[in-house]
């Protein structure tokens, strides 16, 4: 149970952020002041000066710690690894480009003392670009409709876990971790605080449209099969069509006069290309699965740690 003794674990993923470390800990330290806390850094290979700004403030101070990778393995990946070091009878995550703002730290642990396991910071407004606001409508969208575990919407990873939730967590041996989903999954009690989104103060996204497009990719393979079943459909549907178009084609040739043989070539060319289509969209469906039984199959390191500061 939560007391006034209780250790509080921030864990902050960083790549490239050098300029956005000392903004953050200058608004971070005084919050968690008068608490037991430890604010735990993940460089995830960044190639600028990230790593060494954080341990200029590591040597003086203790309570912030470091891993670096030995490079880049993604955001998920320093998160889960921040996961599993953090010692916290909760521990938060956050972004380092002050998007998540410190202040909302207080609130969550009070409802976390209140007894809520997962306390989600839900961005009421967003002060972002209209593109990155409707993809990120449309994504919650698509993967509520698909996935057999509600995921949350317009909740980031900005959010408190108990240490039971944490737990649950690194116990997972996949691979492939898209923890919006896998904190829901558990079914813990939750509940929200809100907060509006500012822009980043420096730097740009890590997050371009590429990024966006494999991640919502990959939560969907995470938490649903329903994707095959729809190929299984379309597959359906389509050989439908596909056999009325042949019954009709040799009606044709048998009853119909010679010189409707030759044409119909538009009928030919469309469907070829309909099915075509239809086919590489339901073997494209199917590999992404592939891809990821390929990729739980080989088992290879989540991430490669390089150094490890006041841990
Ligand atoms: N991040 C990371 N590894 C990556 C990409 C991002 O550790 O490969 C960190 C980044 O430094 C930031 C957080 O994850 O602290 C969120 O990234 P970003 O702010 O670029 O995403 P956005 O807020 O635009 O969705
Ligand atoms: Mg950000």
């Amino acid at each position: 149970m939560p007391n006034s003794d209780s250790l509080i674990s921030i864990v902050i993923p960083v790549f490239n952020e050098e300029a956005n470390i000392k903004p953050l800990l200058d608004k971070l330290l005084p919050i968690v002041k008068d608490l037991r806390s430890e604010i735990i850094f993940v460089n995830d290979g960044s190639k600028d000066n990230t790593a060494s700004e954080i341990k200029k403030y590591a040597k003086k101070d203790q309570k912030i710690k470091l891993i670096s990778f030995l490079r880049n393995f993604g955001h998920q990946m320093a998160l889960s690894a921040g996961y599993l070091q953090a010692a916290g009878d909760c521990v938060i995550s956050m972004d380092a480009d002050l998007q998540d703002p410190p202040e909302l730290i207080t609130k969550m642990i009070d409802q976390w003392q209140k007894g809520f396991k997962i306390v989600y910071a839900k961005r009421e407004k967003r002060d972002e670009s209209f593109f990155k606001k409707i993809t990120a409508s449309i994504f919650y969208r698509l993967i509520n409709s698909l996935s057999d575990t509600p995921i949350p919407t317009d909740v980031g990873d900005f959010r408190l876990l108990d240490k039971d939730v944490v737990e649950l967590l690194n116990k997972f041996p996949e691979r492939s971790r898209f923890l919006r989903g896998l904190v829901a999954w558990g079914g813990f009690s939750s509940n929200e605080v809100t907060f509006e989104r500012k822009k980043r103060i420096h730097g740009i996204t890590h997050y371009p449209l590429s990024k966006m497009i494999n991640f919502a990719l990959d939560g969907i393979v995470s938490f649903s099969t329903k994707p095959l079943k729809i190929a299984t459909y379309l597959g359906f549907f389509t050989s439908f069509f596909g056999l009325l178009g042949m019954l009709y084609a040799i009606y044709r040739r048998f009853f119909l006069p010679h010189d409707y043989w030759v044409t119909g070539w538009t009928a030919l060319f469309v469907a070829i290309v309909f099915f075509g289509g239809v086919q590489l969209l339901t073997i494209g469906i199917i590999g992404e699965y592939i891809g990821k039984i390929y990729k739980e199959i080989q088992s290879r390191p989540q991430y490669l740690i390089k150094e490890k500061v006041n841990l």
